[in-house]
């Protein structure tokens, strides 16, 4: 019996840009083109000024942890090889306090991981084409 697929990421007209960019390997932001504030998840709105001009940024790809799960029961059966699994918050560098993305560490580094942890996406590829940014801590090895 083979393993069940993991569930996609819902991908709509808004998240579509982020998406594209990942598949390419690049990590993006959006920010309104009015007010320059940095939102996610992506929307046609502004939630401060209420301008419909979002504006997609290239992000460096690193930040730091600002919040941290660690899952050790699958909430869905698929991700069973995954656990534990730490869900993370990441204020990517180059956006400020509202530019938090949410995703997940590299599998095994749970352990070394705390808020205020420096991190590097990577790009992991799921089925369909469809490519999540995860991430990957930056000093492991001082850590540990
Ligand atoms: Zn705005």
């Amino acid at each position: 019996m083979s393993a069940p697929t993991k569930p996609l990421p819902r991908i709509d007209a808004d998240s579509a840009p982020f998406w594209e960019a990942a598949a390419e390997g690049r990590l993006v932001g959006q920010r309104c083109g009015s007010c320059d504030s940095w939102r996610w998840p992506p929307r046609e709105h502004c939630p401060e000024c209420h301008a419909a001009t979002p504006v997609w940024h290239e992000l460096p790809g690193t930040g730091s942890i600002v919040g941290l799960v660690v899952v050790h029961r699958p909430m869905d059966p698929a991700f069973a090889d995954e656990i534990p699994l730490a869900l993370i918050h990441v204020v990517l560098d180059g956006t400020d306090d509202k530019g938090v993305l949410q995703s997940t560490l590299q599998q095994g580094e749970w352990e070394h991981a705390r808020v205020g942890s420096r991190v590097a996406v990577q790009f992991t590829p799921l089925h369909d084409d469809v490519v999540l940014p995860t991430f990957t801590l930056l000093e492991l090895e001082k850590e540990i």
